[in-house]
């Protein structure tokens, strides 16, 4: 299997390289160039399978280019040896006759970005060994607060890395601040920046445009990277829930192998979504993919209209890590749905840079539709829905969840379709408690409470434990204190791989 730009203005590369560059030279996104498809048979073998093993054989036909020992070590280390608390990695939990949940949230950091950047890592070191690049490589990171925790867990200790974490000082939880400021590992550092998110983004940004400054690097045996979710190593390996959550309902006798089953997804970046439009490519038997947004409804607008427009108003809600205007994972599939008209796509692109927009033909919004649903919830539905589903299921579900959760209903009440439904959970409600105590808990005990002392109440009240990795935060050793201006990033990066 090779890979090609959405933009046809790069080389054809192995899965190796397109995992060592993150982003195609043109500026385009790596996709595959050719089709897989997996029979009946294949998805019905899965069911014996455990997740490991599942993740493995669908992770083979796009890693050609890694031998079956190397890919089973991959597998291993990521999701293996006790790093996912529930054994199965993504249990799927049946809540009605018609419809289960999908948990993403058993990793290190309880967010569903550990299942890609768990893995991420494994990839890009045997990527190296490959390509013959003999530098130690950086990742560095701007994160408003999930993906930064979850990049230093995958990365701690992996060796020939380093990585470097800046996050807004005053712009993340306190649950978020100290899951990075007491991260344990070698080659981790992590920097509070006075400054928002965009700031920190900038500057990281800066430093990769930076051509003096990679050379300087270079000499000295350091090449920076990136571990963001336009890197294909870390679209590939959220392919494979989608195809274990299918075989679990077969194997339980809730649907029948060949049934076509919807997925509801909260959808930021496009990336979770779009893994499920890839496995429905390669034969997953899935009737629509439902993309759920928040206020931040640049998607909704889209697929319901054919135009994507960033020129709106931007809004921070109660499930932040979807409140984005650029989806980038969007041009993937634009490009799978055109039949890989790389010169559409730059366009398209092109306008999306310089006037914020772009329309698509009618004929491709057609397409669009046959697979993709939409709408989004307002922050007061957002908690409604949290409250509703724990009254009425017993369930206890984090902000994003019930994002896909409400939009859910809406999709059932315009359509009358009543078939067998998927909503993907993409972050432990002890990860948002502040929002969830909210919803369920009486106004009294949540006032003046801090986020720690609101995780005990939850857990108490709910009879649901306290995830691992967040239940002795307040007691770890601060290990990352540094501060700098919003203008040192760059100074701070050299300071700390050149000293
Ligand atoms: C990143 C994230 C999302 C959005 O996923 P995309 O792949 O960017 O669409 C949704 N929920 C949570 C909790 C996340 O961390």
């Amino acid at each position: 299997m090779r890979y090609e730009s959405t933009r046809g203005q790069s080389p054809i590369v192995t899965a190796a390289e397109a995992i060592k560059k993150g982003i195609a030279p043109d500026g385009g996104l790596f996709i595959p160039t050719e089709k897989i498809y997996l029979s009946s048979a294949e998805i019905e073998n899965l069911c014996s399978l455990s997740y490991l093993e599942r993740a493995a054989y669908i992770l083979k036909y796009f890693l050609t280019d890694f031998n079956e020992a190397e890919i089973t070590d991959c597998v291993a280390k990521a999701y293996g040896g006790g790093k996912f608390s529930s054994l199965e990695v993504a249990p799927v939990k049946q809540l009605t006759r018609n419809l289960a949940v999908l948990e993403l949230w058993h990793g290190p950091t309880c967010a569903f970005k550990d299942m890609a950047l768990q893995i991420l890592p494994q990839f890009l070191v045997r990527s190296l060994t490959k390509t013959g690049e003999t530098s130690e490589i950086v990742i560095l990171v701007a994160t408003s607060g999930d993906t930064g925790k979850a990049a230093l867990e995958g990365f701690a200790d992996v060796p020939g890395t380093k990585i470097i974490v800046f996050f807004p000082e005053k712009g993340v939880s306190e649950v978020q601040r100290l899951q990075m400021v007491t991260q344990v590992g070698k080659n981790v550092q992590v920097v509070g920046v006075q400054g928002n998110f965009d700031d920190a983004q900038s500057g990281v940004k800066e430093v990769f445009s930076d051509e003096v400054f990679s050379a300087l690097l270079a000499k000295n045996n350091f090449q920076l990277s990136s571990a963001n979710s336009i890197n294909w190593g870390r679209l590939v390996p959220q392919i494979v829930y989608y195809f274990s959550a299918y075989a679990d309902l077969v194997k339980d006798g809730r649907v029948k192998n060949g049934q076509s089953i919807n997925f509801v997804v909260p959808t930021g970046n496009f990336g979770n979504i779009l893994a499920g439009y890839y496995a429905k490519l390669m034969g997953l038997p899935i009737n629509r993919l439902i993309c759920a947004s928040n206020a931040n409804n640049v998607l909704t607008d889209f697929i319901k209209t054919g135009t994507y427009s960033r020129n709106r108003e931007f809004y921070k809600t109660n499930s932040p890590s979807m409140d984005i205007l650029i989806s980038s994972n969007l041009e993937r599939l634009l490009a799978e749905l055109t039949g890989h008209q790389a010169e559409k796509i730059s366009q398209w692109m092109t306008e999306l840079k310089n006037n914020g927009s772009y329309t698509v033909d009618a004929e491709l919004v057609g397409f669009i539709q046959e697979h993709f649903w939409s709408d989004f919830a307002t922050n007061e539905e957002t908690l409604q829905t949290i409250q509703k589903v724990w009254g009425d299921l017993n369930y206890l579900m984090d902000t994003h969840t019930a994002v896909a959760m409400n939009v859910l209903e809406k999709y059932r009440n315009t359509t009358g379709d009543n078939s067998y439904t998927v909503v993907v959970s993409t972050a432990s409600p002890f990860k948002f408690n502040g929002s969830v105590a909210q919803a369920i808990l009486d106004e009294k005990i949540v006032a003046e409470k801090s986020e720690f002392e609101l995780l005990k109440e939850l857990s108490f009240y709910t009879n649901w434990p306290i995830p691992e990795g967040l239940r002795d935060l307040n007691h770890l050793k601060v290990l990352h204190q540094r501060v700098i201006g919003k203008d040192e990033i760059g100074k701070a990066v050299k300071e700390i791989l050149l000293g």
